[in-house]
């Protein structure tokens, strides 16, 4: 059942050739979110993982991150805290720029409280190089918080983005892999 499952979630992951630039292979996972089906089994694996594991809150990277973070999230009864793209929260907020594998961005997370002690599990839709969710938790102890584990769906496995994470002590965990 498990593998149907993980089989069923990855046909519905499609791939875009050069996009958004040439020799870039996009792994586009909202034809998954659009399938009730491979939603809730995606969904549910991140649940069973997370079940057992003493946490309080999800951090979701904006926008897919949001998608997976709120589901997951209200699964599991937990709150929801957004990492969202420049200027779009209404501050005070801490900031990190960080380069993708198709130009740089920044995060942001809003900081008008403390969150010292707060477990947080960091979710994205996909792990490539490893700078989207090296800032996101970057961010997240900035703000006082510990990182659990940063959680994808895909993990684009010979980009190196696991080893990034690893080489600053945070723990990665993927749902699916593609060399
Ligand atoms: P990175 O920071 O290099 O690990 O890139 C991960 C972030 O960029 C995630 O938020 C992804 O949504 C997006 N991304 C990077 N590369 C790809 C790709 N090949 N396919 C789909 N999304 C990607």
């Amino acid at each position: 059942k498990t593998q149907a499952a993980l089989d069923h979630i990855k046909s519905k992951i499609r791939e875009i050739k050069d996009w958004p630039k040439t020799g870039v292979t996009f792994r586009d996972v909202c034809p998954l979110f659009e399938d009730p089906k491979a939603f809730h089994e995606a969904v549910d694996f991140l649940r069973d993982r997370y079940s057992s594991v003493q946490f309080d809150i999800v951090a979701g990277v904006e926008a897919r991150g949001f998608v997976i973070g709120s589901a997951l999230a209200y699964s599991l009864g937990k709150g929801f805290l957004p990492l969202r793209k420049e200027g779009k929260l209404p501050g005070p907020n801490l900031s990190k720029t960080y380069e993708l594998e198709y130009g740089s961005s920044t995060l942001e997370v809003q900081n008008f409280s403390s969150r010292k002690g707060l477990r947080v599990v960091v979710v994205d839709d996909l792990l490539a190089k490893g700078g989207t969710l090296e800032a996101a938790c970057f961010l997240i102890e900035s703000c006082g918080g510990t990182v659990v584990e940063a959680s994808v769906l895909v993990e684009l496995s010979t980009l190196g983005g696991r080893e990034v994470l690893k080489g600053r002590g945070w723990k990665t965990f993927s749902l699916l892999q593609y060399d």
